[in-house]
């Protein structure tokens, strides 16, 4: 028998009308904005009117570092929020939306896959509710109200040599990199260098998935920092008068999209910032309704602990004062490996010593988790159907040693079935009560200690390394009112160090902080360690080339 592809398994999918989904977390019918029959927003208004009753339990799914030979944080979540669900918990899980664009490139979908997944994952991986849409325009109407400023005159003395807000939008297109704009003569407005990023790099994707509400929107649209003068004060979108019009552009979208599981539980897929120039979480608006309406709330952050779960403590939670109450660590039997010295050529052949050695960064994210932010874990061990026995055990020793549990999950192959133990786990934890959630480093702390807080607690690196040019743009933040800020890192996903070959554990390393980044709307200070790509490109074989539409109106070719 062939497995059965992920749009096979999802279109397979008996999908409820919308309405029944809603019924389940007792959200009246006239408060859903539905899109179609299994698709809908969850009105601003209905989840203000929620304020008041207590918050449901929050569970974060995050992993060891990834890998090639992949993880699994979003069907692990899937999973864990049926198999709650199985067990008699009401439980919601709460997902980023998936970006277009890189559906068409390399990328799978971002719905989950085999039996844990959301549906319908074609909308989902696609247009969806228009959020990215919405998102794109305001950022933009944003742009094009700066360079139009710049045609009329430029009251504000904008240096046009130091714009740093650019164009956005959902496709990966490495042409528009780098761009001239202008043009064709002075009809055309001001001639200047420019390009664009794909629309989940934008701030407005993170100031989105940050706000509390429609006015905390659009406070934050107002702050974005869009050039600076020759004097080095900077022009923001509220100088430009831009905020409301973008924040109208918003309105909409910043309601949370409800849709279902496989097993048709409720899942809210809002929101879908960048996990490294940005904090790679679902909205905050999402998060806090979801906490609202269900007694388990379980998410995903992206990338690894390291990354993910770090940005979801110190950036999500502390702005949203959430308190989570237990984490899951995803690893798999194939990445540990891949840890623990194997190439990837060779990940068939049964190696529980290696999965040992491996073991050594899933430990390391433990710790973190565990003492560094004070949030139990259960370790998720997401099967793959080559994995062995022996190789299993080599994990289980491994987490008794850090004082985890290790559960087999197998929910790709089976849905909730295969993982009830974990769901059993998770309410083991949450029910201790043992939670005691602190951030790494506090607000009031110079940037540059906050960035090499978590350099050494997080990443277990000897030192950060900055130039003069580094600190006293840190500096220069500080003495504009933004010292406050926690900081976003940007480093490669794949290791604890910035050196992405680095896998396991590694020590005797420095982090370099090569620039620094004011995100003022998103509320915080990004550090960049290495070049980041914020506008992919496609490969020589575009995913692109094998889509299309079947004989039956099916979708071909995608994932
Ligand atoms: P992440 O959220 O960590 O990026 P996903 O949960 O999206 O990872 O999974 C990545 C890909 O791996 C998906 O295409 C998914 O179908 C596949 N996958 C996940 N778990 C398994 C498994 N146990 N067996 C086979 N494929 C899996
Ligand atoms: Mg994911």
């Amino acid at each position: 028998m062939t497995a059965k592809s992920d749009l096979e398994i999802a279109r397979a999918a008996d999908c409820r009308p919308i309405a029944e989904i809603a019924a389940k977390l007792d959200i009246p019918f006239e408060n859903l904005v539905p899109f179609g029959h299994d698709k809908a927003k969850v009105s601003l208004d209905y989840a203000a009117s929620l304020k008041d009753r207590p918050d449901g339990k929050l569970v974060l799914v995050t992993a060891i570092n990834p890998t090639p030979a992949g993880e699994g944080k979003t069907t692990t979540t899937v999973g864990l929020g049926d198999a709650l669900n199985r067990i008699g918990k009401r439980t919601t899980i709460c997902l980023r939306e998936p970006s277009l664009g890189p559906c068409f490139g390399m990328k799978g979908g971002a719905a989950g896959g085999g039996y844990a997944q959301v549906v319908p994952m074609e909308d989902i991986n696609l247009h969806f509710t228009g959020d990215f849409h919405a998102i794109t325009t305001a950022h933009n109407l944003l742009a094009a109200m700066v360079d139009n400023h710049l045609h009329w005159g430029n009251a504000l003395g904008i240096d046009p040599r130091r714009i740093v807000w650019r164009r956005v939008m959902d496709m990966n297109d490495r042409a528009l990199r780098d761009i001239a704009i202008g043009l064709g003569g002075t009809a055309n407005g001001v001639v200047r260098e420019s390009g664009f990023d794909i629309t989940v790099a934008s701030e407005i994707m993170a100031i989105f998935c940050l706000a509390e509400d429609l006015a905390d929107l659009e406070r934050r649209l107002g702050e974005i920092v869009v050039a600076y003068r020759t004097d080095d004060t900077p022009v923001t979108a509220r100088d430009l008068k831009a905020d409301g019009a973008m924040a109208v552009l918003l309105r909409q979208a910043l309601a949370p999209n409800l849709v279902q599981t496989l097993e048709n539980n409720p899942a809210l897929v809002h929101g879908g910032p960048f996990a490294n120039i940005a904090h790679g979480c679902n909205s905050m608006v999402a998060t806090k309704t979801a906490l609202k309406l269900a007694d388990y709330v379980v998410t995903e952050a992206g990338f690894g602990a390291d990354l993910g779960a770090e940005k979801f403590f110190d950036i999500k939670c502390r702005k949203g004062g959430l308190k989570p109450d237990a984490a899951v660590v995803v690893a798999t039997i194939r990445a540990l490996k891949m840890h623990g010295g194997v190439g990837r050529e060779a990940l068939g052949q049964e190696d529980a010593e290696a999965v040992s050695r491996g073991c050594a960064n899933l430990a390391r994210h433990v710790e973190n988790v565990k003492k560094g932010f004070g949030v139990p874990v259960v370790v998720a061990v997401n099967r793959f159907s080559a994995d062995t026995q022996a190789e299993f055990e080599a994990v289980k020793t491994a987490c008794a040693t850090m004082e985890v549990e290790a559960v087999l999950c197998e929910h790709w192959a089976k849905g909730s079935a295969g993982t009830e133990a974990l769901a059993h786990a998770v309410v083991g934890l949450v029910e201790a009560g043992t939670a005691d959630f602190q951030p790494i480093y506090p607000d009031a702390m110079p940037l540059l200690d906050k960035i090499r807080a978590v350099a050494q607690k997080v990443y277990r690196a000897d030192d950060v390394v900055a130039d003069k040019r580094v600190r006293d743009q840190l500096a220069a933040f500080e003495a504009a009112g933004y010292g406050d800020l926690p900081v976003c890192m940007a480093k490669t996903q794949y290791s604890f160090s910035t050196d992405p070959a680095a896998r396991g554990a590694p020590t005797g390393f420095r982090i370099p902080v090569r620039e620094v980044r004011l995100s003022a709307g998103a509320g915080f200070v990004v550090a960049l360690t290495g070049e980041i790509m914020t506008m992919p490109g496609l490969p020589s074989h575009p995913a692109a080339e094998k889509i299309g539409i079947s004989r039956e109106g099916w979708i071909d070719g995608l994932f």
